[in-house]
């Protein structure tokens, strides 16, 4: 047997009012697994898969990803997997792809609109995801997705990247569950017709906060005007997991905010299950979803979600605005 095969021991977390609730780990380099597998994580939520590229000089072949890839579906056993697509750019550069120079890279050619501009890039990683992904839990995300048209190209290149794999009888999982992260404000308003298409939504605080409030998440002098309780946000938030939730597609939250304790009571009032955190931070997340009862939770989340100043929300909250 491999060594990665042992199966990891199982716990469940669950709130004081006994609701399961799924902890998944955020990975960025397969170092990172070690610690997530001794967590007892419920799968892989988020994979940033840019991190193996920005460290190299050059672009990854398809079986040096496909040898990355398979070892983390192994590491995960059945457990879901949520690959996300490149998601250069911005803050993630490419030392050996310049192509453009651009003056504010952060809303540039970056993440899936280079991936879709970058086909022969984009095919090579689909291609090593699906064939790593055979008999596992598999999961492929879209990063930075704006709009409906873009998210349609991107599964229809997986499906005709998964045909002709097929036709050349390459092994491979030929049924992933195709999602988005949602960080961009469209996409909130576009829940509607998501759902429709999307099989599963990761909500991307990181960037959604940097995006709705125009505020760069990477410069201090602005630091102050980074809130991610912000009502706008917060009321984003909810939107997108009440619609995903009513029409029963898995909602799960990806960015910093899961992993701050004083936003849980919120997330889960709200009516949130799933929440994806870099491995080092589940035991303290996994304090605070036992620490949180839904019927307080939901209390205070109609409170906050009735307010309309950062200040009267952060004194609830029990942080410093
Ligand atoms: C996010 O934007 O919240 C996110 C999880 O992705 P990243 O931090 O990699 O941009
Ligand atoms: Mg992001």
């Amino acid at each position: 047997a491999h060594p990665e095969d042992h199966p990891p021991a199982k716990q469940r977390i669950y709130t004081k009012d006994k609701t399961r609730i799924r902890l998944f780990a955020n990975i960025n380099l397969l170092n990172d697994l070690e610690t997530a597998r001794k967590m007892h994580c419920s799968g892989v939520g988020l994979y940033r898969t840019e991190f193996p590229f920005i460290i190299r000089s050059d672009f990854p072949s398809e079986q040096e990803q496909y040898i990355g890839y398979r070892k983390l579906v192994r590491a995960m056993r059945k457990k879901p997997v949520v690959f996300r697509t490149l998601d250069i750019g911005g803050d993630k550069i490419l030392s050996y792809y310049q192509d453009v120079h651009e003056q504010n890279p952060t809303m540039g050619m970056r993440s899936i609109r280079f991936s879709l501009q970058n086909q022969r890039v984009f095919v090579k990683q689909i291609r090593a995801i699906l064939r790593a992904g055979k008999n596992a839990n598999l999961h492929i995300m879209f990063p930075m997705i704006s709009s409906i048209d873009e998210f349609l190209q991107a599964k229809q290149i997986v499906r005709t990247t998964s045909e002709i794999m097929t036709s050349e009888n390459v092994p491979h999982n030929e049924n992933p569950k195709l999602g988005i992260m949602v960080e961009l404000p469209s996409v909130v308003h576009l829940m509607e017709e998501f759902v429709q298409h999307a099989d599963f939504f990761s909500i991307g605080t990181n960037d959604l906060v940097q995006f709705m409030l125009a505020v760069d998440r990477t410069n201090e002098t602005v630091s102050n005007f980074y809130l991610p309780h912000h009502p706008a946000v917060l009321r984003s938030i909810h939107h997108v997991v009440k619609v995903a939730t009513e029409h029963k597609k898995s909602v799960s939250l990806c960015g910093d905010m899961a992993h701050n304790p004083h936003y849980i009571p919120f997330l889960l009032g709200i009516g949130l299950r799933g929440l994806s955190v870099d491995p080092v931070y589940v035991p303290r997340v996994q304090q605070a979803i036992e620490n949180t009862d839904l019927t307080h939770a939901r209390q205070l989340a109609k409170e906050l979600l009735a307010q309309h100043d950062t200040k009267t929300i952060a004194n609830k909250l029990g942080i410093r605005d």
